[in-house]
């Protein structure tokens, strides 16, 4: 039943950012192996766009193509209260390689990634324990397969075929925001800022989709508005506080409540009313409406990216507001910096050194990135509706680095460089 392998790294989680550090490690042929419990990858939209920095990342793996010929392209972003247009902000005028976001649904996103890796990931593998040996890691995982049980009615369950040993001697965790990685490394995972919770809406629709992404911020709260590709769009709406049940943010959970009332999903009669108070100017059809579901998005960040052998990447170490897509696409150059740090460096005085610095930047990078710095602020030329909804926009634009540097001053609310 027990069976025992050893490799150098453990990546665990084949969501977005494992595959991205599996990608990284193939590229540097580093001895690997991507497990992850579930089947196969996600069929959703979710993380629905990919910032210019991470489009270039994808160019570097040699995706870029692929990408740009399943997604959308949208140069621009506008900010509006009502119908009123009160900001834009334009991604052409930046000196980037790929100066626009990319639409692509995060489950086409891993398609992609995982078509193209050379080692595939190992589905039905499920980590149930890390134990730090001191000299490596021994990382204990169920193998899985699927077997019927004898209920009145039969359904398909997954039992454990065999229990794998597998000694590393990192790990990797990529493996979302209830990481079994981040708990046995004992990394505490506070709320930053208050959850917010959306009714989100995807449907196919006849209107003319501008080709920008839209929020709509209005009385104290941000709707996001993106056109996908082949006729689809996006609505989230943010709902109030406790209108979304805490468990909602699961891959396979459909929401069955909303404010008072209990409802199977979200019905076309929510979308409609949603639609009357916040967006007048959509006038198009509503087809196709498969994706209506309340989400709670928390906002946490990890005290710490890492320790000894265990170091985090993605949402095992972050959870961002919808908006911004923060959390996938830094956590898919953190998955390329965790990686490259074990390819280049192979003693492990120099790896442990690395990724000290590795934790130091992240922690100050994503300090920088939600304003726990305070670091945004209004300068002489800011707008007042602008400073007065600086709360709703810090963590809504997506981008990162430079990018976002170059956006916030764009509106004012940094002094441009
Ligand atoms: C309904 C929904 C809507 C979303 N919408 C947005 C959005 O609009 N904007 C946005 O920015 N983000 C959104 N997200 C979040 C987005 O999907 C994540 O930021 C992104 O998936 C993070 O990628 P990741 O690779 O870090 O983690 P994940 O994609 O969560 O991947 C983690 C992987 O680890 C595997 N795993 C976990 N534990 C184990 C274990 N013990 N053993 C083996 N494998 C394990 C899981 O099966 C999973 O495949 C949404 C998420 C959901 C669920």
């Amino acid at each position: 039943m027990f069976n025992h392998k050893k490799t150098d790294i453990v990546v665990l989680g084949a969501g977005p950012v494992g595959l991205t550090a599996a990608h990284a490690l193939a590229k540097k042929k580093m001895d690997y192996v991507l497990l992850d419990r579930e089947q196969r990858t996600n069929t959703h939209s979710y993380a629905l766009a990919l910032h210019p920095e991470t489009l270039e990342l994808l160019d570097s793996l040699g995706l870029a193509d692929q990408v740009l010929e399943r997604s959308l392209q949208l140069p621009r972003i506008r900010i509006y209260e009502d119908d009123h247009e009160k900001a834009a902000l334009d991604y052409s005028m930046l000196p980037l390689k790929y100066p626009f976001l990319t639409v692509i649904s995060q489950g086409e996103l891993e398609h992609i990634l995982v078509d193209s890796l050379p080692k595939k990931p190992l589905w039905n593998h499920r980590v149930r324990f890390i134990e730090d040996g001191g000299s490596a890691l021994n990382v204990s995982v169920d193998r899985l397969m699927e077997g019927m049980t004898g209920y009145a009615v039969a359904h398909i369950e997954m039992q454990i075929d065999k229990i794998l040993d597998y000694e590393a001697n990192y790990l990797i965790g990529a493996d979302g925001h209830e990481s079994v990685a981040r708990h046995i490394a004992g990394i505490e995972f506070p709320e930053v800022t208050p959850s917010a919770d959306y009714a989100v809406f995807e449907f196919k629709t006849d209107a003319d989709l501008p080709n920008e992404m839209r929020i709509i911020i209005k009385d104290q709260k941000t709707h996001v508005f993106w056109p996908l590709p082949n006729g689809h769009c996006r609505w989230s709406f943010q709902v109030d506080p406790g209108d979304a049940p805490a468990d909602s943010l699961n891959k396979d959970h459909h929401l069955i409540q909303f404010g008072d009332h209990g409802y199977a999903q979200l019905d076309r009669e929510h979308l409609d009313h949603f639609l009357t108070e916040n967006a007048p100017w959509f006038k198009g059809s509503i087809e196709d409406l498969n994706w209506r579901m309340l989400v709670k998005f928390e906002h946490r960040l990890a005290n710490s990216f890492g320790r000894d052998r265990i170091w985090l990447a993605g949402d095992s170490a972050h959870m961002t507001p919808q908006a911004g897509i923060l959390s996938m696409n830094v956590g898919m150059r953190e998955a390329i910096d965790l990686a490259e740090i074990l390819s280049d460096y192979h003693t492990d005085t120099e790896r442990q050194s690395a990724l000290a610095d590795y934790n130091m930047h992240r922690l100050a990078e994503w300090e920088h990135l939600l304003d726990l710095d305070h670091h945004i602020s209004a300068v002489d030329k800011t707008a007042r509706w602008v400073i007065y909804h600086r709360s709703s926009l810090i963590g809504n634009i997506p981008a990162s680095g430079e990018t976002l540097t170059e956006l916030l001053a764009q509106l004012h609310l940094i002094d441009a460089a």
